[in-house]
């Protein structure tokens, strides 16, 4: 078989696999990216892209696409029955540079990342209907064998980015499998198309709706006037018979029709879904690294699949860059490996605590969420339980990579925390004041260590910090922040003249911060010494690992549930093994037990005439 080399080979150009061979590109690498389908794929899957997805969108030179396209959106409500039962406000200020959330096809995302890949390398385009049909990897590097529409090939590769998706090739070829819980319930995707009628951009959702009694239905509204209808299949359904056109078309007419919709409509996609929580207990596999779907499934409520796979890439694209290039240690990979498991674990949690709600895993769990359901409007708590926990930023604060506080402190912007994306006015070279976000002013490549003049004692303090971070080996640039324009010196420079920035970032405590190319906080310092500096920057890029970086599933998770959830799950696992006949007298004991701990006659007759109330 005739046989290439690659430095890097990147398997899948779906979503992950496009932003994995741009951020490559980027950095000057020359990947080879291979897929095994024709082209694009017009199927209809992710549609919801959050503010994090859209920062690292705009660092990759593919954010003024999704920004002209998308619809951003901030905003839900949630409906039991015909009552309004729960409103989603996820924070968006004027000041912020991106929604919460915008909608996009999926379609359209791969599309947009194609065309970004060919502005940094034309070279690197897309090599489709080439399909890894084998691999096998030793000490050296990993030989893919290749069906290419033209016959078979090896690509003898340095390194290798397994993107290639749920039902990944490579990790079948390594005899890996991915671990965790699959649920049963099923979901119907459908896509209509409802041309003239313009529908708020928010987040829909229906609980037992008078359209299709006994199940869930969600609603989102995407770009050219069409509109995702998800909903819940009855668990003693058919599958196939669900999928039949016309009986996706008479459920969804219900719904349309509940929903005061007369409009024409078309169907434009159907398809099934099932929840699964699984995931590779470790990400990096000798020099054959997974990344999106490949690494890891997370069910769609909240998000994550999509969002989880775009931050993963960004997290491995510097890393790989700098060990294919001999700049970093291998071990660096571990790292990726460590943290994105980690995010998992989190996503995995908060995936399953909206799982509970819009699909839940059990009888007991059914008649708790029923129940929350009741008393959801009248009872914060319950209403709070609705939360579907959209994908938010991640915190990388137990990662070796990351340089702890030397005395932890919440203040300012944490070790770990991505940046915040704030409004920051740039002084270009000719003295000119540019209003935009501080990503905006980052260097395009490489670390950044953020100097906040004014705290630091002086601009003085900047070119010995120059100088001694300048052999670092890696790129780093300087960016300074100054209160006082006159003092900054340097072009590309941020004046933050009223201390917006500074407070932000607890300047007065911690003037300086180090931040890694996936603008991520690698430490910060409480002064101008570039000792820590060197040591931090060491530590990113050559993390002691420890035990904690031994393959299993990840640590725990970072986002511990609340008291309410606490309860909802405890009760609803108790109710399982009671199974419907046992449920009521078990429910009568609790009942009796909480009162007795409550200790409070008139409370518990208040909450016993809630409970009725609700009914
Ligand atoms: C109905 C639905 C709704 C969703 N909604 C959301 C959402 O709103 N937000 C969100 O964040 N996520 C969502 N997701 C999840 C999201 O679609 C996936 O997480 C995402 O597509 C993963 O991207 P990926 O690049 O890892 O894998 P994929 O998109 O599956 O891409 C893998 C690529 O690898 C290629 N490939 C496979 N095998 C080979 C081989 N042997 N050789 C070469 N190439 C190969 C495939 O052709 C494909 O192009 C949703 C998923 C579904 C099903």
């Amino acid at each position: 078989m005739p046989q290439e080399t690659a430095e890097v080979a990147v398997v899948g150009a779906g979503p992950v696999g496009l932003i994995a061979a741009i951020e490559l590109a980027r950095a000057g690498l020359r990947p080879v990216l291979l897929d095994a389908k024709d082209g694009i794929a017009w199927s209809s899957r992710a549609i919801c892209i959050s503010r994090r997805s859209q920062e690292i969108l705009d660092r990759i030179g593919a954010g003024a696409a999704f920004a002209a396209k998308g619809l951003g959106w901030s905003r839900g409500r949630s409906f039991y029955r015909d009552r309004e039962v729960f409103r989603l406000a996820m924070p968006f200020a004027p000041t912020d540079r991106h929604a919460p959330f915008i909608n996009i096809q999926q379609f359209y995302t791969e599309q947009f990342l194609r065309d970004a890949l060919l502005a940094v390398a034309p070279a690197c385009a897309p090599r489709w209907g080439h399909r890894v049909a084998g691999a096998r990897q030793d000490a050296d590097g990993v030989s893919l064998e290749v069906i290419g529409p033209d016959g078979g090939y090896t690509l003898r590769a340095d390194w290798v980015v397994a993107a290639d998706g749920g039902r990944s090739a490579l990790r079948e070829a390594f005899g890996l499998a991915l671990r965790g819980t699959a649920y049963e319930s099923r979901y119907l995707i459908a896509d209509i198309e409802v041309p003239g009628v313009d529908r708020p951009v928010e987040r829909n959702v229906w609980f037992d709706p008078p359209s299709n009694p006994g199940s869930t239905v969600i609603l989102h509204v995407q770009p050219d006037h069409v509109w995702r209808i998800d909903y819940q299949l009855r668990d003693d359904e058919d599958g196939d018979e669900a999928l039949r056109e016309e009986n996706v078309t008479a459920r969804l007419a219900a719904q349309l029709d509940m929903m005061g919709v007369r409009a024409p409509w078309r169907l434009v996609w159907r398809s099934l879904y099932k929840a699964l929580a699984l995931s590779l207990d470790d990400y990096r596999h000798g020099r054959v690294v997974f990344a999106g779907d490949a690494a890891h499934l997370v069910p769609i409520f909240g998000v994550r699949g999509l969002n989880s796979g775009i931050d993963d890439a960004h997290n491995l694209g510097w890393k790989l860059a700098l060990v294919a290039r001999g700049a970093a240690p291998a071990a660096l990979l571990d790292s990726y490996s460590l943290e994105r498991r980690r995010v998992t674990a989190e996503n995995h949690a908060q995936a399953t605590r909206s799982t509970w709600f819009m699909s839940p895993p059990g009888a007991g769990f059914r008649l708790m969420r029923d129940a929350a359901l009741e008393l959801a409007g009248a009872h914060a708590f319950a209403s709070a339980l609705l939360n579907p926990r959209q994908s938010a930023a991640h915190v990388y604060d137990a990662s070796p990579a990351v340089t702890p506080d030397a005395v932890p402190c919440a203040e300012g912007v944490v070790p770990g925390a991505s940046l915040p994306n704030l409004p920051a006015v740039i002084l270009g070279a000719d003295g000119r004041q540019t209003s935009g976000f501080l990503q905006d002013a980052l260097p395009p490549l490489g670390f950044t260590l953020l100097a906040f003049v004014e705290a630091l004692g002086g601009p003085q303090v900047l070119a010995p910090l120059a100088a001694a971070t300048a052999g670092a080996g890696v790129p780093l640039r300087l960016l300074p922040v100054v209160r006082d324009a006159a003092a900054a010196g340097t072009a590309g420079a941020v004046v933050d003249a009223d201390g917006t920035l500074a407070a932000r970032f607890a300047a007065a405590q911690f003037p300086l911060t180090l931040l890694r190319p996936d603008e991520h906080v690698a430490a910060r310092f409480t002064g101008a010494d570039p000792v820590p500096v060197l040591a931090a920057l060491d530590r990113a890029l050559a993390p002691p690992l420890g035990p904690a970086a031994a393959p299993g599933t990840a640590a725990p998770a970072a986002v511990p549930a609340t008291p309410p959830e606490r309860g909802f799950a405890a009760i609803s696992r108790a109710l399982e093994p009671a199974g419907p006949a046992g449920a009521a007298g078990l429910l009568a004991r609790l009942a009796l037990l909480l009162a007795e701990e409550l200790g409070d006659a008139d409370r518990v007759l208040r909450c016993v005439a809630a409970a009725e109330g609700s009914g």
